[in-house]
């Protein structure tokens, strides 16, 4: 019973687990936050600066999780230093309490709408600084959970369950997006598209598991050859789709048939270690006269693959050059 209380206690407020930045041109002030906040438990690590470019740089190069800063310093004050914090996006979820030496008012009003997250009035007492340091880190790590299940959701709203690679829906988003940067910056680039040939056999042979082992590794092999901005995506049942940009058709040729080489050259472990897999390969390119839009392009690789199956399967063929 203790021990479930402890846990959950640990998991709120992870004791020693917090990084946290002091920033005040008074050192002993400096270590009477230190102190308290120490004494509480309250961080593992911290950081101290005596004015607001210190301290920004050490925000800039350390993970704090929070930062306390006094207003009134020499060189670059407290309000400077909130607006420094402002102009970087990186910078905007870590909660920053303003010390403030008097009762003025203005003073506190004009840190919250800077973006400051709470304020303390010097001199401080020590429960006060406490419990709103406590507030604060508590919304972080709220606002850390949310942002983390957010990507995680974004992530799986954006792949494909069985293979891992892009699902189409976020292929044809990334392609929208390729397509207006390279009519943008008339930068050429590459859309492959990849049917194996003949699954339907492999399922009939080998069981529908198997069949999707086999997805599941052609799939590995792809992800692998490509370069950091190329993306893949499983486009339907056995097809998949890649968009390489910066590619021309040409160069665009030259992946498509060493993929094609990779595919056929791949063996299979276990119940499939005798089979042999081969991938017809259909490629388009932007620039093109005939492309006025993703639906174009996405067409002509279409041809271009209907034509390899047609030639013989187990080859590339692309659309016509501009
Ligand atoms: P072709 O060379 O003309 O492409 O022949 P094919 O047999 O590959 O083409 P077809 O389109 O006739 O069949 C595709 C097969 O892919 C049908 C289906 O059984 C199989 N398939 C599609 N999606 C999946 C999947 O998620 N898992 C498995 N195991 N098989 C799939
Ligand atoms: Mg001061
Ligand atoms: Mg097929
Ligand atoms: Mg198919």
């Amino acid at each position: 019973m203790y021990a479930e209380d402890n846990s959950n206690y640990h998991r709120k407020f992870p004791p020693m687990g917090y990084t946290i930045l002091i920033i005040d041109d008074t050192s002993s002030v400096r270590r009477q936050i230190l102190n308290t906040l120490h004494s509480a438990g309250l961080f593992s690590n911290y950081f101290e600066a005596a004015n607001g470019i210190e301290g920004f740089k050490t925000l800039l190069n350390e993970k704090i999780d929070i930062v306390i800063c006094d207003v009134e310093m020499p060189g670059m004050d407290g309000f400077k230093f909130l607006r420094m914090v402002n102009s970087r996006n990186e910078l905007q979820d870590i909660p920053i309490l303003l010390l403030t030496s008097h009762e003025d008012m203005a003073t506190k009003i004009r840190g919250l709408e800077q973006g400051a997250s709470d304020y303390v009035t010097k001199p401080f007492s020590p429960e006060e600084l406490l419990a709103r340091v406590k507030i604060q880190l508590k919304i972080k790590t709220l606002q850390d959970h949310l942002k983390e299940s957010n990507r995680q959701l974004r992530k799986l709203s954006q792949t494909d369950m069985l293979t891992g690679l892009y699902n189409r829906r976020h292929m044809m988003a990334t392609l929208e997006s390729e397509f207006d940067r390279s009519k943008r910056t008339s930068t050429p680039f590459a859309l492959l598209m990849i049917d194996l040939d003949h699954f339907k056999q492999v399922n009939d042979t080998y069981g529908h598991q198997q069949g999707d082992e086999v997805l599941q590794s052609v799939s590995q092999e792809i992800q692998a050859q490509l370069r950091q901005y190329d993306s893949a995506a499983r486009f339907g049942g056995e097809e998949f789709a890649l968009i390489l940009p910066g590619t021309t058709l040409d160069e665009g040729i030259m992946v498509a048939e060493r993929l094609r080489q990779i595919v056929s050259k791949r063996q299979f472990t276990g119940p499939i270690s005798d089979l042999k897999i081969t991938a017809s390969i259909g490629i388009a390119a932007v620039p093109n006269i005939k492309v006025n839009s993703t639906e174009d392009l996405i067409r002509l690789a279409d041809d271009a693959l209907y034509m390899a199956k047609g030639n013989g399967r187990n080859r590339v063929e692309s659309a016509l050059p501009a």
